[in-house]
């Protein structure tokens, strides 16, 4: 059957091939440990669940408008009200198929042809093919691991031309696992204030998930009266409340941005799963859910150290401190080109890496190449502190020529 030219220019998401790769692995009974899924491990909070069962109960297993019922979206608006400081109605909310089905129906509406997308090294593997699918062309500007893969402003008023439309800001960071203090926003945000044409995408999934007492900081809320009309703020229910498999993501925005998306909305999937609109009244605003939240996030605080002080001391593996999110960005460079394992062959890449790390060691991470940086690899810390253990004990041997299982 002949497909479609315009995948001729998209990749299939890494991320979720070596998921799937690793799981199938598990299936044929080895015993593979998995850094690669970018999912908490816990399960969603019971308050949620309850909600969600108590709706489907009660029938409502109809259709709803596009955008979600009117509850959910309040809901929505008062907690980037109370948590994120910005003044939101909820006409001016979306819900969609998961942060990734919001942030791509939210490039579609706003994207065209031959605009430039400016996206911050490394990224998540999505946005460049979002970007691509939308007509945009990606312009990747590298933050380097000295400054904790941060952008400086001098950088990006350089990357800026007369076609660039668009600035992907996703902190904290996946795969970085860095965030952005106010003030290195605010400093990003002045230069972008010079170019009105410009509109900011702030993919902000990640906010409960900080550490070591760093903050996470909306955009928008950088300097409101200015932004709210050029920001396109993005998040989802997925990390923080462990719910990863219910796909709720939403966007705020501008009214005629929501109004564009829910016209595309109405001609692709209509409104998400609907006895979920009452889940996500409870999750943003039952307090029993916060502390789970806070639970989830110092599990996730005490792994993300453990992981990067445990990396840090394998010769020739370096690591940036994780200030968010649940990955440890790990730069692989001092193994490539050198004996691994216990056939001694060597690595040119961190494919080459990840491919045999996995064979030999059955350990799984993902190779940087997708995030765009080809000499490092990625570790999901969103698993138990046994497998952390384990799968750091076979690397740690893998590299020094043992066979690592
Ligand atoms: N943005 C980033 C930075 C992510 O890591 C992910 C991973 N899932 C998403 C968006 C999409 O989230 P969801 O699972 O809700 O689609
Ligand atoms: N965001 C997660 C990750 O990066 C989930 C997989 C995906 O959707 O890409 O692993």
């Amino acid at each position: 059957m002949q497909i479609a030219d315009r995948l001729n220019v998209v990749a299939e998401s890494i991320t979720l091939a070596v998921t799937a790769q690793a799981n199938a692995l598990k299936k044929q009974g080895i015993d593979v440990v998995s850094f690669g899924a970018g999912e908490p491990d816990f399960d969603t909070p019971e308050p949620i669940k309850d909600a969600a069962i108590a709706a489907l109960k009660a029938g409502k297993t109809k259709y709803e408008p596009t955008a979600g019922t009117p509850e959910a979206r309040t809901a929505i608006a008062d907690k980037l009200r109370r948590y994120n400081h910005l003044d939101y109605s909820p006409e001016e909310v979306i819900i969609s198929v998961g942060g990734k089905h919001s942030l791509y129906v939210a490039m579609m509406a706003t994207l065209n042809p031959g605009d430039e997308v400016i996206i911050p090294a490394p990224y998540w593997v999505s946005y460049p093919e979002m970007v691509k699918l939308a007509g945009g062309t990606p312009v990747f500007l590298r933050g380097e691991p000295a400054r904790d893969f941060k952008l400086t402003p001098q950088q990006l008023a350089a990357a800026i031309t007369p076609r660039t439309r668009m600035f992907i800001m996703n902190s904290p960071s996946n795969p970085g696992g860095h965030t952005y203090h106010r003030q290195e926003l605010h400093e990003l945000s002045h230069v972008l204030e010079r170019h009105p044409q410009i509109i900011v995408c702030s993919d902000e999934i990640y906010e409960r998930l900080v550490f070591n007492g760093q903050k996470s900081c909306s955009w928008a809320a950088l300097n409101w009266d200015f932004w709210k009309s050029r920001t396109i703020t993005c998040n989802c229910l997925s990390k923080t409340y462990a719910m990863t498999g219910w796909r709720i993501g939403y966007t705020a925005g501008p009214r005629e941005l929501i109004a564009a998306m829910n016209k595309l909305q109405s001609q692709m999937t209509s409104n998400i799963t609907s006895f979920c609109m009452p889940a996500i009244v409870n999750a943003l605003s039952d307090p029993a859910n916060e502390a789970a939240v806070e639970k989830m996030r110092l599990a996730f605080e005490e792994r993300g150290e453990h992981m990067w002080r445990r990396l840090n001391a394998i010769d020739g593996v370096r690591c940036v401190r994780p200030t968010g999110a649940f990955y440890c960005f790990v730069d692989i460079k001092g193994l490539l080109n050198r004996p691994l394992g216990l056939s001694a062959a060597v690595c040119r890449d961190a494919v080459e890496f990840a491919r045999r790390l996995l064979s030999d060691a059955h350990v799984a991470v993902v190779p940087g190449n997708d995030f765009g940086f080809d000499d490092h690899v990625r570790l999901s810390f969103a698993t138990g502190m046994d497998q952390i253990n384990r799968g750091l004990d076979r690397i740690q041997e893998f590299v020094t020529g043992g066979a690592g299982r």
